[in-house]
């Protein structure tokens, strides 16, 4: 049984990175993000509060995020162990996790902060057809139009220099008493999120003492780097 902590900022690769672990290593990726995604998708009542509390301009409260995992975890599908994203969020949390929970390891995806800046900056999104877009790697055919469907290319509503100097400010102050709290039982595993996503897997795989991935074409969404921002849509539901 393996059990992990993925931790790092919005476009660091979060979730292409569970998923290449979770692929032949049969964990379970928990998003608390995605958790919340499919509840505002299926109007259930937690949707409705998450929906209640975003729409206030406020963030979804530790205690709800906090028992949205209980929940998950209580599931008990994951035989072979999980991948947590987007949990625990504070200290008081991660000492709770690690009473709870015998952790093998918590991946730190590290991103500069620049290299943060220039792949949000770049990120597109099709106004039409909704395909993510990414302007480092992935130009269109045509400048600012998508290759799919013509349709026109724009940046998201939260893409902004100020939004993302707001949402960099509030991702360290969060995550650094996390990380301190576990790096203090040396369980935190740091990895250079700069690379293509095969590198990145490689050396956690390395660092984890994990077997190496088995030889596949290309990571699950097709595309090197962020294209699909996997772990990036609508970063999630902004529960930080
Ligand atoms: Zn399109």
């Amino acid at each position: 049984m393996r059990k992990y902590v993925i931790m790092g900022i919005q476009g660091s690769g979060k979730g292409t990175q569970s998923q290449l672990l979770e692929t032949d290593l049969d964990l379970v990726h928990i998003s608390v993000g995605d958790i919340f995604r499919w509840n505002v998708q299926n109007h259930t009542k937690m949707g409705a509060q998450v929906r209640r509390v975003m729409a206030a301009g406020e963030l979804v409260g530790d205690d709800l995020v906090e028992s949205v995992v209980r929940d998950r975890l209580t599931e008990h599908d994951w035989n072979y162990g999980f991948i947590i994203d987007g949990f625990p969020r504070n200290r008081r949390q991660a000492e709770f996790f690690l009473e709870s929970y015998d952790i093998d390891g918590v991946i730190h995806l590290d991103l500069p902060d620049s290299e943060v800046r220039r792949r949000v900056l770049n990120r597109r999104l099709c106004g039409n057809c909704g395909i993510n877009y990414n302007l480092i790697d992935s130009t269109p055919a045509v400048p600012g139009r998508c290759d799919v469907c013509g349709g026109e290319l724009v940046t998201r509503e939260d893409d902004t220099e100020e939004a993302l100097a707001v949402r960099l400010r509030d991702y360290h102050e969060k995550t650094n008493p996390v990380l301190d709290v576990f790096r203090r039982k040396e369980y935190v595993v740091t990895v250079d999120a700069r690379p293509a996503p095969e590198v990145v897997q490689a050396e956690i795989r390395l660092r984890l003492g994990l077997p190496s991935l088995a030889a596949r074409d290309q990571a699950p969404d097709g595309r090197p780097g962020e294209a699909r921002a996997p772990d990036g849509q609508r970063e999630e539901t902004r529960s930080a």
